[in-house]
């Protein structure tokens, strides 16, 4: 949680920076641009009104060139000499007219005229110029000094003009002056197009020509002549249409200043544009970068998620390895109690199986009782005959008797020599043993309650040297428990015969016990493997022999099954895995 919250604390910081910084730089970028479009508008406002100014001085130094030279060419006229030859005044004014009359005709001139050192007027061709025209400029002094004269003048209607003035001489001597007055509207017509002001100021500051938006605004311009008039170019402000940058060049041949004006509007839109796509781009910019920031901040979070649910994970594997361990521990000692109780249970089921067996030598004590007591009473008679034999002297039944007797006395050792087998506590484990010996044994451990009961077992002869994997002392004790078994059903049912039949394939070997008995009751049959079940009464049976053969038999890798037969009577089948033929086991196992 104290992890999250600095996160979202070290995200927000980051956020604050970053539009600090985006801020910043957006608003030098903007300042950039608009001062770098304003530089660029000058440098254009500059570029233009250069060209305009170099194009409108040519055109005016042009356009009044050939005025400038035309009273300097007309006073070196070899005619002009008439004029002062002239007989008499009239002449003399018929040929100064003609003179100032051809110099305007010729060359478009607003006005030429003559006139005398003294200022006063000889003659005129349209009566623009008179004498004060000249003596209130320098046009009459200049010409009085021998050179060429020039000042703009206006016409008694407001016509304005510029005029050029050159003296004439006579002998060596200044006898007139010759003036021609450029007309200035042609010039101002070629500026009557452009917008923008434009005009010329000669020496002293007069309005020599100007277009009509020069001459409208001339107070205004004038005034912000006066304050910027340092600098080549400078503002000329206006109240009601706008601001201007003056440009001017001086044209030395007329001895001008020419102006143009240029609007400062490109200026401010330059800067206003550029102004603006800065703003845009750095808007733009700023959300791509705030976009990335934000991804990469997203990014961030899920990357230190994913660390944070692996550690978590991690640690997650870690208490669940541990409580596994702790569970595996525990669960060893609980392996190790449980062996330790199957080891008392295995000990437990070993009494039982030796109990079982005193059991049911307890049970078939009084047929061996029998067994006994019938040799001995055959011996006993034997014994007596053999007496009688010797006392009579006759030899030959004698060894006879006696030798019936030692064949009986070995009857009884063998049944005794069964009995202890049985009797003794079985070695575990297994090892093959010839099923014949097993079937022998248990059929004369077994063979006698039958014979008591007159019940008769048939055998079907086992295979020769057929080995089963097994202990001679346990197979033993199943199939006398079987045959046993089925003896009791036989005796309950009246049934006559139990047999036993030996089948056998490569690996297994299958021994049926079948009776003529009760058969298995379907109520009990799941339970007739129980320890402890029995049908029989109390003291006949303890429930345990069908439960110890089945256990002895699973424990050497079989099986026994029980069910009913056909024609009556019930068949246990018990199945073993067949052992290679080798009668040198056959008795070494147990
Ligand atoms: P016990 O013989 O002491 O009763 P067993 O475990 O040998 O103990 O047998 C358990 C029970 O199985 C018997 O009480 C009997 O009811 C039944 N049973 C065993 N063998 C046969 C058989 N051949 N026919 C019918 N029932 C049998």
């Amino acid at each position: 949680m104290l992890i999250r919250k600095s996160l979202r604390r070290n995200s927000a910081l980051q956020t604050t920076l970053y539009l600090a910084v985006a801020t910043l730089l957006g608003g030098l970028a903007v300042w950039s641009a608009a001062s770098l479009g304003e530089r660029n508008a000058r440098a254009q406002l500059a570029l233009h009104a250069d060209e305009t100014l170099e194009l409108q001085s040519d055109t005016i130094v042009g356009q009044l060139e050939k005025y400038r030279l035309i009273p300097g060419l007309m006073a070196r006229r070899a005619d002009i000499d008439a004029l002062f030859l002239a007989a008499d005044p009239d002449q003399a004014d018929a040929v100064a007219r003609r003179l100032v009359f051809d110099m305007t005709a010729l060359s478009g001139a607003v006005d030429a005229a003559l006139f005398l050192p003294s200022g006063r007027l000889i003659a005129n061709a349209t009566g623009y110029l008179q004498s004060t025209m000249i003596t209130q400029n320098s046009l009459l002094v200049s010409a009085l000094q021998g050179s060429l004269g020039r000042a703009s003048i206006s016409g008694e209607n407001g016509r304005r003009s510029y005029a050029f003035s050159s003296p004439v001489r006579h002998k060596g001597e200044i006898a007139a002056i010759l003036v021609v007055a450029a007309p200035l509207e042609s010039i101002e017509q070629t500026w009557a197009l452009s917008v923008n002001p434009i005009f010329a100021l000669n020496r002293s500051g007069q309005l020599v020509a100007g277009n009509l938006i020069a001459r409208m605004r001339e107070p205004e311009i004038r005034l912000a002549l006066l304050k910027g008039a340092d600098s080549d170019a400078f503002l000329a402000s206006s109240t009601t249409s706008g601001a201007y940058m003056a440009y001017s060049r001086s044209i030395p041949a007329m001895d001008w200043q020419l102006f143009v004006l240029e609007p400062t509007d490109l200026i401010s839109a330059s800067a206003r544009d550029n102004t603006l796509i800065a703003l845009l781009s750095s808007l733009l910019a700023g959300l791509a970068g705030f976009v990335l920031l934000v991804r990469r901040q997203e990014a961030d979070r899920q990357r230190r998620a994913e660390r944070l649910a692996a550690i978590r994970l991690e640690r997650q594997v870690r208490d669940r390895t541990r409580e596994l361990r702790l569970a595996n521990a525990r669960l060893e000692i609980e392996v190790d109690e449980r062996r330790t109780a199957e080891n008392a249970l295995l000990k437990a089921q070993g009494e039982l199986v030796q109990s079982a067996k005193l059991a049911a030598i307890g049970q078939m004590s009084a047929a061996l009782a029998h067994e006994y007591n019938q040799p001995l009473a055959a011996i006993r008679s034997y014994a007596e005959n053999a007496v009688q034999f010797l006392a009579r002297g006759s030899k030959e039944p004698v060894r006879d008797n006696l030798q019936r007797i030692g064949g009986l006395v070995e009857r009884m050792a063998t049944l005794s020599t069964t009995l202890k087998s049985f009797a003794r506590r079985p070695r575990s484990g297994s090892s093959d043993v010839l099923l014949e010996t097993v079937m022998r044994d248990s059929l004369m451990l077994a063979g006698h309650k039958a014979k008591e009961a007159g019940i008769v077992i048939k055998t079907e002869p086992v295979p020769d040297a057929l080995m089963v994997r097994g202990g001679q002392v346990r197979l033993s004790q199943v199939f006398v428990n079987l045959i046993s078994n089925a003896v009791d059903a036989n005796i309950q049912a009246g049934g006559k015969n139990v047999f036993v039949e030996v089948a056998a394939d490569d690996d297994t070997v299958r021994i049926d016990v079948l009776d003529e008995g009760t058969g298995i009751d379907q109520e009990i049959n799941s339970s007739i493997f129980d320890p402890f079940f029995t049908t029989k009464d109390v003291g006949e049976g303890l429930g345990l022999g069908l439960s110890i053969a089945y256990n002895i038999i699973h424990d050497f890798g079989g099986t026994l099954t029980a069910r009913n037969r056909n024609g009556g009577g019930a068949v246990f089948s018990v199945t073993l895995p067949r052992a290679l033929p080798m009668a040198s086991k056959s008795r070494a196992a147990e």
